[in-house]
């Protein structure tokens, strides 16, 4: 499955000429071999942007500016601040959220109310993938805001204590498929291009796929998840941990437990305690339930 580069600089470009600054792309697997810096053939293609870094725009050579006219009195009021310019990963997500708002790029669009784009922090070190909008999310526009959706805060808190605000969380398909059903191939394969570029943007760590849906789009892999649990598995080299769909969890809560080891090894991945609770001395002891 090789990833839509030129679909995913298109966006930086987009995004970059938007604010009015030169291309700056973020770190990540894509920018060494994509983004070859055609002035300086030897200098290194990634300039890592810092966070809130303000960047203002520097004088252009050759351009005489006229000085500043002294100030009208000592009580002049100070210059108004230089905006902040905008993160260009931030922006080109942007620029991706609006693309698939007006996407009709495959059928399902003619029965959305809202499309799905994800949401979460720009620089999550953890992606989770799950496989289409339901109802709540169709009306909501947002991911993962039903019941499944506070199951899996509850999986994102408890199981490794962070909020969801930290890691980002995105879907196969944007738009909800009819009666949610499973998203048809040529329904995957118009989205997917999407979710590409979102992984590529943000560059997590770890990606989780919830549910088997997700994994084998993502992955290109025909086995039941139940088979995908476990292995070690990635996505143009970021590790892919496979676990149960919190849907599915809903309906079989014994499996849990089986979330719980996946979740474990996810934190194991970003160098974490497995049991973010190690870290809470009044914490609990481990009774091995799920989060
Ligand atoms: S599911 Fe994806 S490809 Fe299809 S219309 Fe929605 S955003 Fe576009």
């Amino acid at each position: 499955m090789a990833v839509d580069r030129r679909h995913l600089l298109q966006h930086l470009e987009r995004a970059a000429k938007a604010y009015g600054r030169d291309l700056v792309l973020p770190p990540g697997k894509l920018a060494p071999q994509a983004a070859p810096a055609p002035a300086k053939p030897d200098a290194p293609a990634v300039d890592a942007p810092k966070p809130g870094r303000s960047e203002p725009r520097e004088p252009t050579a050759g351009h005489a500016h006229p000085p500043p006219p002294a100030p009208a009195a000592p009580t002049a009021p100070e210059p108004a601040p230089v905006p902040t310019q905008a993160d260009p990963r931030e922006a080109a997500l942007e620029q991706l959220r609006r693309e698939v708002l007006a996407c009709t790029r495959c059928k399902l669009h003619t029965g959305r109310r809202h499309a799905v784009p994800g949401e979460g922090n720009p620089r999550a070190r953890v992606m989770f993938i799950g496989e289409a909008p339901g109802e709540r999310e169709d009306q909501s526009g947002r991911p993962f805001v039903g019941p499944a959706g506070q199951l899996l805060d509850q999986i994102i808190t408890g199981g490794m204590g962070l909020q969801r605000k930290d890691v980002f969380i995105a879907n196969i398909n944007k738009c909800r498929p009819p009666g949610n059903r499973e998203p048809e191939p040529d329904e995957v394969a118009a989205c997917l291009p999407f979710l590409r570029t979102q992984v590529e943007l943000v560059a997590p760590e770890v990606i989780v796929c919830l549910g088997r849906v997700a994994a084998q789009n993502l992955l290109g892999r025909t086995e039941a998840a139940s088979k995908l649990r476990g292995l070690d598995l990635d996505y143009h080299g970021v590790p892919v941990v496979v676990t149960w769909h919190p849907a599915y969890l809903l309906r079989e809560p014994d499996r849990k437990r089986e979330t719980w080891i996946d979740i474990k090894r996810v934190n194991r991945l970003l160098g974490n305690p497995e049991d973010p609770r190690q870290k809470r001395p009044d914490a609990p002891p481990d009774s091995g339930q799920s989060p």
